[in-house]
């Protein structure tokens, strides 16, 4: 045993005996400076930066077994363990999911970031059928740098998020959503494989087939059954370029009606997404930016009135290899013809695929110029199914966009049948088999929203999901990426899955240590 390791085993057993923060001065004065660490402001910071909860230390792990050292010793402990643990990966949620009040936080990051990538093969990987190329990837990694390896032997994950500076294992414990979830589901339905360590710090290689209860638990599992340490990702070829258009509408009924006739045709199409521009000036100032090189200004003729356009972005893969895009210029003509868009008002560019993936990153810059990148982001994040998509559009203008908004609103359709119900992640019941997902992306510019700004804006938002996600009648939306206020709200956010959530708990986590920050289990006594 190195010292290491004894350490973790000392740092371990003295938060058994006593409440860590009464006991310990300092992380580093008793466990030595290898294991436990000072939590650093990060630990307890966001990107939502609404919530800010200091834990006692930090844990870089090098590898599964020093999480699993820890678990196995907190989770031995009766009758409860005396510090939670929370898996960070870059704490991008929004809401303190990935933080542990006077608990400890495990730094995904700091676990090997290897990417190992297998070209498809027929044959049998770990005792499974495979005819797949896949990527084995530390949980650790950024979507990023996953993309980067793949690339380099022209394969590509084939779900993705927007923004692409996430890890690994804080995406897949959401869902992992973006405009390719339409056709290939949301990046938890990519997932051969994954290597975990359970609350009980077992450390688990599971599948569909291998320990499959597991495998879906952590799916969508919000960093309750396990830490995530590798997963195996499904790949495709990588198309060299992408046809990536814009079409606008002044009717969201149009706008709905034509996303949903793009996800009909997955042959054609690669990517839907879509989002409001609430008025024509905003998409020229707007963050949400075609490539610099393109001018792009749309004129609407709405001349300073307030006036509300649609725009659906949709993107066609092209693979030819030889340069030549006559092909999907056919394929964007066949598909922008069935289309009802305001018929001036398509625009479209070939963008390398790596460029099209990173979109979102033109965006970070532009908002870190304005300095509205580090500040808080009170988001509202909904799957909505199709019957209500309307009805909350509507309830959005007349609440969150009635008054000074500063953000992006990003609403699309996505089919329920490519989400896997085995997971433990939560999407309503659509009975035609569509749901929109409905984001409302805002950054509180604190020269504008001070605290109590930023507090009315989450009561805000609170009223719109209490009313949106209501059991019995109404809208039935499901909230994503939310943390629900009390246990009673995440019940009946669960629904009917709520009973296989909680057996799923007592199985991997009886003790309750991990995922503090969801505030699913809260700790009474
Ligand atoms: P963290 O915030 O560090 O953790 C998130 C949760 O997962 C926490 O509960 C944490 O404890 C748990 N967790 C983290 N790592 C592990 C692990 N290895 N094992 C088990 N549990 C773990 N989401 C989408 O679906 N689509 C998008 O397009 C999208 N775009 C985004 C853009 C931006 C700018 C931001 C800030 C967020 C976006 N998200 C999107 C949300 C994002 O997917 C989640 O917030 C995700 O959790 C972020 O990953 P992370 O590494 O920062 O996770």
């Amino acid at each position: 045993m190195d010292l290491r390791v004894l350490y973790m085993y000392a740092a371990a057993l003295a938060l058994l005996l006593c409440s860590a923060a009464t006991f310990i001065q300092s992380p580093t004065d008793v466990f030595g400076p290898v294991a436990l660490l000072e939590p650093t402001p990060s630990s307890a910071r966001d990107f939502g930066a609404v919530v800010s909860d200091a834990p006692f230390a930090i844990l870089r792990p090098g590898s599964s077994a020093d999480i699993a050292l820890l678990l196995g010793a907190l989770s031995s402990a009766p009758p409860r363990p005396r510090a939670t643990v929370a898996a960070r990966g870059v704490g991008h949620s929004l809401q303190g999911q990935a933080q542990a009040r006077d608990g400890i936080v495990v730094e995904t990051r700091s676990l090997p970031r290897t990417v190992v990538v297998v070209a498809a093969r027929a044959g049998r990987v770990s005792g499974e059928a495979t005819e797949h190329a896949y990527a084995d990837v530390g949980a650790g990694a950024l979507w990023v740098e996953v993309l980067e390896e793949c690339l380099k032997a022209g394969l590509a994950p084939l779900s993705w998020t927007d923004y692409l500076y996430l890890t690994v294992g804080g995406t897949l414990s959401n869902a992992g959503i973006s405009g390719q979830a339409f056709k290939h589901g949301p990046q938890i339905s990519n997932v051969l494989q994954l290597q975990v360590v359970t609350g009980n710090g077992e450390v688990v290689t599971c599948s569909r087939t291998k320990s499959p209860d597991l495998f879906f638990a952590v799916l969508g599992g919000l960093g309750q059954f396990g830490i995530i340490t590798r997963a195996r990702i499904l790949l495709q070829e990588a198309p060299p370029k992408v046809r990536w258009v814009r079409a606008f509408y002044d009717s969201f009924e149009t706008f709905t009606k034509d996303q949903e006739l793009l996800i009909s045709m997955p042959e054609q199409v690669d990517y839907v997404e879509g989002f409001m521009v609430l008025d024509e000036h905003s998409i020229r100032s707007s963050s949400i930016a075609f490539p610099a090189r393109i001018d792009f200004s749309p004129d609407f003729g709405s001349e300073g009135r307030k006036k509300v356009y649609y725009c659906i972005e949709f993107a066609v893969h092209d693979l030819q290899p030889d340069g030549s895009s006559s092909s999907v210029d056919h394929v964007v003509e066949l598909v922008a013809g069935r289309m009802s868009h305001m018929r001036s008002h398509m625009y479209s560019v070939e963008v390398s695929y790596f460029d099209f993936l990173n979109r979102v990153r033109m965006e970070e810059e532009s908002l870190r110029r304005q300095g509205l990148w580090d500040v808080p982001h009170p988001w509202l994040n909904m799957f909505v199914p199709k019957h209500g998509i309307a009805q909350l559009k509507d309830l959005l203008m007349d609440t969150v966009l009635a008054g000074d908004f500063q953000g992006a609103i990003l609403v699309y359709p996505l089919l329920t049948d490519k989400w896997d119900g085995n997971t433990s992640a939560v999407i309503p019941s659509a009975p035609d088999g569509v749901m929109y997902i409905l984001s409302v992306l805002r950054s509180a510019d604190p020269s504008r929203c001070g605290r109590g700004c930023v507090e009315e804006i989450l009561e805000q938002h609170r009223r719109v999901a209490d009313e949106a996600c209501r059991a019995g009648g109404g809208i039935g939306a499901k909230q994503y990426l939310a943390r629900q206020p009390t246990q009673v709200h995440w019940r009946t956010h669960f629904g009917p899955s709520w009973d296989r959530f909680l057996a799923r708990k007592a199985r991997y986590d009886p003790v309750r240590v991990l995922g503090p920050g969801q505030g699913i289990f809260p700790w009474t006594d």
